[in-house]
């Protein structure tokens, strides 16, 4: 069977070295998720790696960070995983780091001894989807795991020295969620080491069972207001020392600046207030098209 799902990556690895891991999603049961829906889950064979890295090589620095394309590869099992890391390592025997993207529970089915044995083997980095940090959301959207899941996971991760970005979708709970969304996010990140936390707005993408919840009037959107409410008390509330990277065409407002770094944060949270108060709630839903979206 051919891969045929266009390949993603996170904003952050647009300098990599991008190669194909999987198409699909071992779990795509996220209500809001459109991006593996209707592609079944493949991996590549250690030898089809080996040919892409060989056709990508001679284009690319030795040393390279690569970013493993897939909606969840560190589903695969760890010898599958070492297999790939070991084709890596011979053709590109400098790569700096391996990334790729992960579920909480892709996790939790890896052993302590596993977790650092790929993490000397060179996969330092996950992207992981934890989302939101209010289990009634997470629940509503079908994510698989609690907030609490997540923390035991990620404090795994912290122990196996394997760092990792965190997503979180603002509004996720629709309307009315916004500000115990926020304020429970930032208290699930607060017990863990994130190096990075990346938002996007939740947008109802069509052909999704969320959109179908909304046409069946059992999900209202949350406001451009509301979510960036919820930006507001989710930054007032968040304590750790990490980076904030919301610079996304889906969020209605658009920072980027270190947690520990009071003066930046204090201007963030002084422009947030401003926009609140300064912007009528039309403007506000003008900041952010989901509309264009329909076509998809
Ligand atoms: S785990 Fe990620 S890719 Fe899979 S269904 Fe959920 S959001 Fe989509």
């Amino acid at each position: 069977m051919e891969f045929t799902e266009p390949a993603m990556r996170p904003p952050q690895e647009a300098q990599s070295l991008l190669l194909r891991a999987t198409q699909g999603c071992t779990y795509n049961r996220c209500r809001f998720c459109y991006v593996s829906r209707g592609y079944p889950f493949m991996a590549v064979t250690p030898e089809q790696l080996e040919q892409e890295v060989l056709a990508c090589k001679p284009f690319f620095d030795d040393q390279i960070s690569i970013y493993l394309i897939g909606s969840n590869p560190f589903a695969l099992p760890v010898r599958t995983l070492e297999g790939y890391l070991a084709v890596l390592r011979r053709y590109l025997p400098r790569f700096t780091r391996v990334s790729m993207q992960s579920r909480i529970d892709d996790i939790a089915c890896k052993s302590a001894q596993e977790l650092r044995k790929l993490c000397g083997l060179g996969l330092s980095h996950l992207y992981i989807g934890t989302e939101n940090g209010n289990d009634a959301v997470l629940r509503l959207m079908d994510k698989g795991y609690a907030a609490a899941d997540a923390v035991k996971q990620l404090l795994r991760l912290d122990e196996a020295g394997i760092t990792y970005t965190t997503f979180y979708i603002l509004g996720m709970g629709g309307k009315g969620a916004g500000i115990a969304s926020g304020e429970a996010t930032a208290r699930m990140f607060n017990q863990v080491h994130p190096q990075r936390i990346t938002t996007t707005g939740l947008t109802v993408f069509p052909h999704t069972p969320l959109a179908d919840m909304a046409g069946r009037g059992e999900f209202t959107e949350a406001s451009e207001r509301e979510k960036i409410e919820e930006l507001r008390v989710f930054l007032q509330t968040l304590n750790i020392d990490t980076f904030y990277d919301g610079v996304h065409y889906l969020n209605p407002l658009s920072y980027r600046f270190a947690n520990s770094d009071a003066a930046a944060k204090r201007r963030v949270l002084e422009d947030i207030d401003e926009t609140l108060r300064s912007c009528t709630d039309e403007e506000l839903e003008k900041m952010v098209s989901r509309q264009f979206m329909d076509s998809l």
